[in-house]
């Protein structure tokens, strides 16, 4: 009984291997049998169907998700097309190579070209819409302009299509990539995808059809997978394209058509993962924090205050360097370390003239002064002491004149004349001056001095 099972369960594994082969050349018979006469062609690998209001928001540039791809999988989109010039060219390349790709139309080339539109359905392609005008400030609009711009656009490109919006998917690019929460709200209400991209390839830009191709490959090659930006009007891309198609396939990527579920057509089973365009996963480090979990406290005690040595600054070498200062401090927590301060400079003297001795006289302070000076109110008039202080500041009071005098003939060896001795500032003085000044009075030399108004 058991070999006999074995025997079973090894049929089934041969029969799942040989199925899984065919399965492996009917794909790529079926990319072959699309691309008649081109067996090397870069072909589509695979079609996703998606829903958009399961996932209103895509590409990583802006949002968080993106379309479920495999690794090395990727999806072509072109935009504001068409233009007669350089769309058909985009389209013949990609009919060359059997490429399914997405086209973001803009209303107006629509209505200018309505037949460049049914070129892109009838190719089998995805027709998607970009606005009416392609504003190029679409955040800075008010939301009911920024409306209008959606829905004229579907309404242009449906009219071009002239099957009443049957092949005309819920896909949208907003110009630019300039969106706000009200475009995005409003796309959502009306069951629209809206479509960022994964990388660009600067193709609107003035650079080369070299450049562009770089580009392309390189963010591609840095990302792994995803959405590539490209624009159908512009010639760089025209001359880059064919290049692009060939070293994806030199480099073993895969095309994918995406088309919007319906009725008929169900969308393609995904994890919810799967949109992230980094998955996490054991290999891949998470950019963002786990959640802290909820700790349920049972109980809650007093924890034991810290020991004077369990501080992280209250190391060995901070207690015997500042063995004071840790006596010194106040209930038992020592004081931080003295910062060092910085060695003072020694300024070298280019050379030294000895000076006379000054005399005594220019130390003397006039006794008036003195006496002015003690007689100075602490706090009632402490408005009058700022505004004598300010008339000193500006104009030496006589008796330090004086002695500035005395100075200057003591250094010339003159004799100097004993002090005169200015009127006193006390109390009084000062009080008769503040009440002078509202009274208006102007009768004294003092007042004059103490009213002057401050320099500046
Ligand atoms: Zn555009």
């Amino acid at each position: 009984m058991a070999g006999n099972r074995w025997v079973g369960v090894r049929m089934r594994c041969w029969t799942a291997l040989v199925l899984g082969l065919v399965a492996g050349f009917a794909s790529k018979s079926a990319i072959a049998a699309d691309c008649p006469g081109r067996p090397d062609a870069l072909g589509t690998s695979r079609t996703l169907v998606v829903d958009p209001k399961a996932h209103p928001l895509i590409g990583t540039m802006q949002y968080r998700e993106t379309l479920p791809l495999d690794d090395g999988e990727v999806v072509l989109t072109f935009d504001d097309g068409p233009l007669p010039k350089y769309s058909s060219q985009i389209l013949d390349i990609l009919a060359a190579q059997c490429v399914k790709a997405t086209f973001f139309t803009v209303g107006r080339q629509a209505q200018a070209n309505p037949e460049g539109v049914r070129k892109v359905r009838d190719a089998g392609h995805t027709v998607a819409t970009h606005t009416m005008n392609h504003p190029s400030a679409m955040h800075r609009l008010p939301l009911e302009r920024a409306r209008q711009e959606i829905d004229n656009g579907i309404a242009s490109v449906t009219a071009a299509l002239g099957d009443n919006g049957a092949a005309l998917s819920p896909f949208f690019r907003i110009p630019g990539l300039a969106r706000n929460d009200g475009i995005e709200e409003y796309a959502k209400s009306k069951g629209l995808q809206v479509w960022s991209a994964d990388f660009p390839a600067d193709d609107w830009r003035n650079v080369s059809s070299t450049r562009v191709h770089d580009l392309a490959m390189q963010r591609l090659a840095a990302n792994g997978k995803g959405i590539l930006l490209l624009h159908d009007i512009q010639p760089r891309t025209v001359a880059a394209l064919p290049r692009i198609l060939h070293d994806l396939k030199a480099r073993g990527y895969r095309i994918v058509h995406v088309v919007p579920a319906s009725a008929e057509q169900p969308a393609t089973p995904t994890e919810p993962q799967q949109w992230l365009l980094h998955p996490p996963s054991e290999n891949i480090a998470i950019s963002r924090w786990p959640k802290i979990p909820r700790f349920a406290f049972a109980e809650t005690s007093a924890l034991a205050a810290p020991q004077l040595t369990e501080s992280w600054w209250n190391d060995g070498a901070v207690l015997g360097a500042n063995f004071d200062r840790t006596k010194r401090s106040a209930r038992g927590v020592p004081l931080p370390r003295e910062a060092p301060w910085p060695r003072e400079i020694q300024v070298a003297q280019a050379g030294t003239a000895t000076l006379p001795v000054p005399a005594a006289g220019v130390f003397e302070i006039a006794e008036g002064l003195r006496v002015a000076m003690q007689g100075m109110p602490s706090s009632a008039q402490h408005a009058d002491r700022v505004r004598v202080a300010q008339v000193e500041a500006e104009r030496p009071a006589k008796p330090a004149r004086i002695a500035v005098r005395n100075g200057r003939r003591a250094m010339a060896g003159k004799p100097v004349h004993p002090a005169r001795v200015a009127a006193p500032a006390n109390r009084n003085t000062l009080k008769r001056a503040v009440h002078d000044k509202k009274t208006g009075r102007r009768n004294s030399r003092h007042q004059e001095a103490l009213l002057e108004p401050a320099p500046g």
